[in-house]
């Protein structure tokens, strides 16, 4: 497109790796990399036709700081519509940052945050939906939520969003050539076709909402929080589900005193889990202050695993637990399987959706507890092969279009005119048209993008 400054940036994480790679877009990519690279065939980068690797030495300010291998796209056949040139060297975080700024000094500019993708929407290479997956894709953390990414990534949604903007406009055309010329011989449309075109674009923008609001445990992850008295064995259950073994773990009651957030996968469903100090009356000072900060999380929660001591009877501590997860998704934790059982099942149970033996320890009762939390989130119905909203961005526009298509067969009901129920008609294409992007203003392109990481 653009004669916008050619940027560069590391597109590999800020961490050691085997490869880094450092990606430069814009109409002098190639003979900035050309500055920098040096193919050991001699051909000059940037006479390359495009869709070549070259293996070269990489220099800066005529000093040879690596070996790599450089890729050369030619606009408009790139990620960005862009001339791109990417080169892979040693990933080691001193080399890869020495590359980026060798890029720099031969002229090009430090990308900011999604720049790359921001100009691939900018050149009509994506639109801002599919610009939205590719964050969701490389946040996902579980195999279902990075299938509905890639999905919208491809296009399905915004197909679908596209194919129901068009009824809407099809329709929209016809009112506007009756009541702009009536003097034609247009035919008038029929209130109840009208009418039933709406009632079905606004049922298919229903569902991909509810399939959106159903499957976020799967797409977004589930605020989570562990509770139980002290010494239930809350620690050793994040450490379970975490794989980590971050939270300190010791027989003291009470030495959990911070909120510690960690994630956890479990089948398709991300936890983000909150191990919080066990809640309970306490008079040391620090002790209270992490109690506080569990509450607070405790009230924001969407899902509640509360863990008790199987090994001991249910207490009075216990019992006030079981009562501060009403009116949430809630698990009961019934932990330390491995020994003798102590406590009242059929009491707790009354208290919860589902009741899960496990052992920390052993492990025992993991599985049985990602079934649990997969019905109790109700994600068994989850397709990531359907039309998936990414974020509240893309939701709000959808229900946006639905509550204007609600007032066009309102107006129709009313008897309003058919002018009328073009306005409200063409405010549902402008709800659709800024999911896609074709409508979208500078503003929501700048802070969408803004969300993105350096280098994507
Ligand atoms: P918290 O205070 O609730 O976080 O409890 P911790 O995770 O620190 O555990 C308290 C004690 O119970 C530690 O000694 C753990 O090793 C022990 N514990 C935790 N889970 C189990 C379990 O499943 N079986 C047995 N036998 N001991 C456990």
């Amino acid at each position: 497109m653009n004669n916008e400054a050619t940027v560069a940036a590391i597109s590999t994480p800020n961490a050691p790796g085997g490869i880094g790679i450092i990606r430069i877009s814009g109409d002098d990519a190639l003979k900035i990399a050309g500055k920098i690279f040096v193919p050991v065939s001699g051909c000059p980068i940037e006479k390359s036709k495009g869709y070549r690797a070259y293996f070269g030495h990489i220099y800066d300010a005529g000093e040879k700081i690596d070996e790599g291998v450089c890729l050369v796209f030619r606009a408009p056949n790139s990620y960005t519509g862009e001339n791109v040139a990417e080169i892979s060297c040693h990933g080691g975080l001193f080399v890869t940052k020495q590359v980026l700024r060798a890029a720099l000094n031969a002229g090009a500019k430090a990308a900011g945050p999604g720049e790359f993708t921001k100009r691939a929407f900018l050149n009509g290479k994506l639109d801002l939906a599919s610009s939205e997956s590719v964050m969701a894709l490389i946040s996902a953390a579980g195999k279902a939520a990075a299938g509905a990414a890639l999905n919208s990534l491809e296009g399905n949604l915004s197909r679908e969003i596209k194919d129901c903007c068009g009824k809407i406009v099809t329709v929209c055309a016809s009112l506007s050539a009756w009541v702009d010329y009536p003097d034609e011989d247009i035919e008038e449309l029929k209130p109840d076709e009208i009418k039933s075109t709406f009632a079905q674009v606004k049922s298919r923008l229903a569902d991909i909402v509810s399939r959106y609001d159903n499957g976020r445990a799967v797409t977004e992850g589930v605020d989570t929080v562990i509770i139980g008295k002290p010494n239930v064995g809350k620690s050793t259950i994040m450490n379970l589900l975490t794989g980590f073994d971050r939270s300190i773990v010791t027989d003291v009651a009470g030495t959990t005193r911070d909120v510690i957030e960690e994630k956890a996968v479990l089948g398709d469903i991300v936890l983000r889990i909150a191990d919080t100090a066990g809640i309970h009356e306490t008079d040391n000072t620090v002790e209270a202050l992490g109690v506080d900060l569990a509450r607070k999380r405790l009230d924001r929660a969407e899902l509640i695993l509360a863990v008790f001591d199987r090994s001991s009877p249910l207490s009075d501590e216990d019992r006030q637990i079981a009562d501060m997860c009403r009116e949430k998704k809630k698990i009961a934790l019934l932990n330390k399987a491995d020994l003798p059982c102590e406590s009242d099942m059929a009491e707790i149970s009354r208290y919860f959706d589902r009741v899960v033996e496990i052992s920390a320890i052993t492990g025992e009762g993991r599985d049985e507890l990602e079934k649990a939390i997969a019905d109790v989130m109700m994600t068994g119905e989850f397709d990531p092969a359907a039309a998936c909203l990414t974020g509240e961005r893309q939701r709000a526009c959808c229900v946006s279009a639905i509550e204007q298509l609600d007032e066009c067969i309102n107006a129709l009901n009313n008897g309003m005119t058919l002018d009328a129920v073009n306005v409200c008609a063409d405010g549902a294409v402008n709800s659709l048209l800024e999911l896609t992007g074709e409508k979208a203003s500078a503003a929501v392109v700048d802070e969408i993008f803004s969300r993105f990481c350096v280098g994507k």
